[in-house]
C-alpha cells in the first residue's frame, strides 16, 4: 500500500488551530486586548464595527515590533514571551502559545502598523488568509494597530454561525469589561460603529468600577482585603442589599487574569450565607495575587479556567476573608439582644418550615366537606389578618383557625394570614375550597377531584397573559409617576434598554434615556409596584443578555416573561384566603393555564378514582 500520511500545509492547520482561539469576534477582542497589555501599552483603543464582524482594531502604545518581529509574528508558534517549557510554570504575560495572531491571520484580512520606540520608522503590514499580502515601511507612532477585518471570510459556516451584531457586541463588551477590570492603571476606550461606547481613564479599582458599572455602582462596593502567604486578596465585593435575582457581576481576577472558577464562586457564596436570599446572587469584583509557580493556566485554550495547587486553603481563606469584610463594614446586623429573635431569623432559614406543636393537630378535618367551611368561615371573623409570608402554620392554618382551644394562644409567628375561606365568594355554596400547601401549592376541588397548583408558576401564567393582552390591544396600561424616578444604569446598561424601548413602552413603561449614565422613568405598567421598578428593569437587562442567545424570540415576549418571573408569587409566601381563590380563578381564566411561561406544569390533578384506588 502507497504511503497515505501528508503533513498538513501551513495554512490549513492554522485554519484548524484558529477554531480553538477564535470563536467569534470577541475571542479576537481578547486576544489583541491581551497583546497590547502585554506590550506594555498605556492607553488601549478598541474600535468595532457591525459586532466585530466587519472591523476589530486595537491600538496601542505599547512597545512596538522590529520589522522581522512583526513579520514573525503571525507564525505559528511564534512567541517572545516564554523560551523554554520551564518558563510554562512562571508566567507574568497574558500570552504565552504564540498562536493568537497566526490564528486570525489565517481567517481574517489584517493589517497591522507597528514601530518600537528607539526606531525612526515602523512597518505596515498586509495578511490576508495567511498570505502576506505585502510589507513595507511606515511611518507610525510608537506601538501597534492591528485592524482585523471581515472575520471568517474564509469559512462561510463560521460566519453563518455568528449571531445579531448585537449579541456579538455584547461579548466584545464583556471581554473588554474583563480585561478593563483587571488593569484599571491602563486607560482603555471602546468605539463602537463609531461612536464612543466607554472612555476609562487611567484610576484605581474603584473608580473603574464606576466608569465601567455607573454611578450607582460606588455605594454598594465594600473593600476586601488580606494578605497571606499562599494569596494575597484584594476588591471589593457588593453588600448583601444589593443582591441580584440574576448573577450579574461577579468577577475572579488571578494575577490580573479574568478566570471562571465555580469552586470560588461557591466560597464567596457561603460568606454571604444568611445576609441575602437564596435566590439572589452576591455581586462581587475580587483580585488574587499567587505565586506564577502554583497554578496551571495551560488547562483551558482560552485560559479562563486556571487549576490551584492548593484550592481548599484558598476557598477557606477566601470565604473568611469576605466574612470579615462584610462584619468589619457593619453590613452585618449586629447581635442585639434587645431585639425579637424571631424578626431576626436570617434568609436561610426563612424557608425553611417548623414542624408544628402536636397541639395544634386536628384529626377530624376535612377541607373537602362544605360544611366545615361554613364553620371556619365564620370563626375567622374574629380572626386577625395580617400581612407577611412567615408562617410556621402554612397548609394547616384551617385546623389552627378553627380550634376554638387555641383562642388566645400567642403564635411565635404572627404572620398567618386571613382565612383561606375568607371573602365574599366564600359565601355562595358553590364556591371552590382553596387551601395552601407548604406556602408553594394551592389546593383546590374540582367535580372530579382534586387540583394541585403550583403557586408561583399559575401566578407567571396570569400575569404573563395580562401583559401581553394589554400590548395586543394597545390599551392605556401605563401609571404615570407623580415624582418621575432617576435610575443609574452604566452605558452599555442603557444601550440595551434603548434597544428594548419599544416593547418597554407597549407594555406601559415610559422611559426616557438621554442621559449617559441614568434613565428617567415616568411611568410604569399597571401591574408594576414603584418600589420594584429598578429591580425589574435590572432583570430586564440581564435577561436581554441571557436570552439574546437564544434563537428567535421577540423583545416584548422578553419583557413580559422577565416582568412576570419577577413580580410573581413566589414559592415561600403565604397567600390569604382571597388571593387563593382570586389566582385560581385569574389562572383558569387564562387561555393557557396548563403551562407557565417558561413551559412548565402549573397544575396537576388528581381524580376521585385515583384517590379511590389508593383505598383499595
Ligand atoms: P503570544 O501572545 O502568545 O506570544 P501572539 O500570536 O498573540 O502570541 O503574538 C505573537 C507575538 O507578537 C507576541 O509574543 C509579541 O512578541 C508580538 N506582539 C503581538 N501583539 C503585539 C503588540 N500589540 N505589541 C507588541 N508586540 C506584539
Ligand atoms: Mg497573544
Amino acid at each position: 500500500m502507497a504511503d497515505i500520511i501528508r503533513l498538513l500545509p501551513d495554512h490549513v492547520a492554522n485554519q484548524i488551530a484558529a477554531g480553538e482561539v477564535v470563536q467569534r469576534p470577541a475571542s479576537v477582542v481578547k486576544e489583541l486586548l491581551e497583546n497590547a497589555i502585554d506590550a506594555g501599552s498605556s492607553l488601549i483603543k478598541l474600535i468595532v464595527k457591525d459586532g466585530g464582524k466587519t472591523l476589530i482594531q486595537v491600538v496601542d502604545d505599547g512597545i512596538g515590533m522590529t520589522d522581522t518581529d512583526a513579520r514573525l509574528s503571525f507564525e505559528r508558534h511564534a512567541t517572545s514571551k516564554i523560551t523554554n517549557a520551564e518558563d510554562l510554570f512562571n508566567l507574568s504575560t497574558k500570552g504565552f502559545r504564540g498562536e493568537a495572531l497566526a490564528s486570525i491571520a489565517a481567517i481574517a484580512h489584517l493589517e497591522m502598523h507597528t514601530k518600537p520606540e528607539n526606531l525612526e520608522v515602523g512597518t505596515h503590514i498586509k495578511i490576508e488568509g495567511s498570505e502576506v499580502v505585502f510589507q513595507e515601511v511606515s511611518v507610525t507612532p510608537k506601538g501597534t494597530s492591528i485592524a482585523v477585518k471581515n472575520l471568517f471570510f474564509n469559512i462561510p459556516a463560521r460566519r453563518n454561525f455568528l449571531k445579531s451584531d448585537q449579541v456579538e457586541l455584547r461579548h466584545i463588551i464583556d471581554e473588554f469589561h474583563r480585561v478593563a477590570l483587571a488593569h484599571p492603571s491602563i486607560a482603555f476606550n471602546l468605539y463602537n460603529n463609531g461612536s464612543e461606547l466607554f472612555n476609562l481613564p487611567k484610576s484605581n479599582l474603584r473608580q473603574r468600577l464606576v466608569n465601567v458599572f455607573g454611578n450607582k455602582t460606588n455605594p454598594k462596593l465594600v473593600p476586601v482585603e488580606e494578605g497571606t502567604q499562599v494569596v494575597n486578596i484584594k476588591g471589593f465585593v457588593c453588600k448583601p442589599e444589593f443582591a441580584k435575582k440574576s448573577r450579574g457581576e461577579q468577577f475572579f481576577f488571578v494575577n490580573n487574569r479574568f478566570i471562571k472558577s465555580p469552586y470560588l464562586h461557591h466560597a464567596v457564596v457561603s460568606a454571604f450565607e444568611g445576609l441575602i436570599k437564596t435566590d439572589t446572587h452576591p455581586g462581587y469584583f475580587l483580585y488574587l495575587e499567587v505565586n506564577p509557580s502554583s497554578i496551571d493556566i495551560n488547562i483551558h485554550p482560552t485560559k479562563t479556567e486556571i487549576k490551584f495547587d492548593d484550592e481548599h486553603t484558598l476557598y477557606a481563606i477566601l470565604r473568611s476573608t469576605i466574612k470579615h469584610s462584610l462584619g468589619q463594614f457593619s453590613v452585618v446586623p449586629a447581635l442585639d439582644f434587645e431585639k425579637d429573635q424571631n424578626l431576626e431569623t436570617p434568609y436561610a432559614y426563612q424557608g425553611k418550615v417548623a414542624t408544628l406543636p402536636r397541639v395544634t393537630v386536628n384529626a377530624g378535618f376535612n377541607p373537602f366537606v362544605e360544611k366545615q367551611q361554613k364553620s371556619v368561615h365564620h370563626a375567622n371573623h374574629s380572626t386577625k389578618s395580617s400581612k407577611g409570608w412567615e408562617s410556621m402554620y402554612v397548609g394547616l392554618r384551617s385546623e389552627v383557625e378553627k380550634n376554638e382551644n387555641l383562642e388566645g394562644i400567642q403564635f411565635e409567628s404572627d404572620t398567618i394570614t386571613g382565612s383561606i375561606f375568607k371573602g365574599k365568594e366564600a359565601h355562595t355554596e358553590s364556591s371552590a375550597t382553596t387551601i395552601q400547601l407548604r406556602r408553594k401549592y394551592i389546593l383546590t376541588t374540582i367535580k372530579s377531584g382534586i387540583v394541585v397548583i403550583d403557586q408561583s408558576r399559575a401566578h407567571q401564567r396570569v400575569l404573563y397573559e395580562n401583559f401581553l393582552k394589554h400590548s395586543t390591544l394597545k390599551e392605556a396600561v401605563s401609571q404615570q409617576l407623580l415624582f418621575p424616578l432617576s435610575l443609574s444604569f452604566s452605558k452599555s446598561d442603557i444601550r440595551i434598554l434603548n434597544e428594548i424601548k419599544e416593547s418597554l413602552s407597549v407594555l406601559g413603561f415610559v422611559i426616557e434615556t438621554k442621559e449617559e449614565d441614568a434613565v428617567k422613568v415616568k411611568g410604569v405598567p399597571i401591574l408594576v409596584p414603584e418600589s420594584e421598578v429598578g429591580i425589574v428593569l435590572d432583570q430586564l437587562i440581564s435577561d436581554y443578555q441571557d436570552e439574546v442567545e437564544g434563537n428567535s424570540f421577540s423583545y416584548t415576549d422578553m419583557v413580559a416573561k422577565t416582568l412576570c418571573k419577577t413580580l410573581s408569587v413566589k414559592t415561600g409566601e403565604v397567600l390569604d384566603g382571597t388571593s387563593q381563590l382570586a389566582l385560581v380563578n385569574d389562572l383558569f381564566a387564562c387561555k393557557e393555564p396548563m403551562v407557565s411561561p417558561f413551559n412548565k406544569p402549573i397544575h396537576i390533578t388528581i381524580s376521585e378514582n385515583d384517590i379511590d384506588k389508593k383505598f383499595i
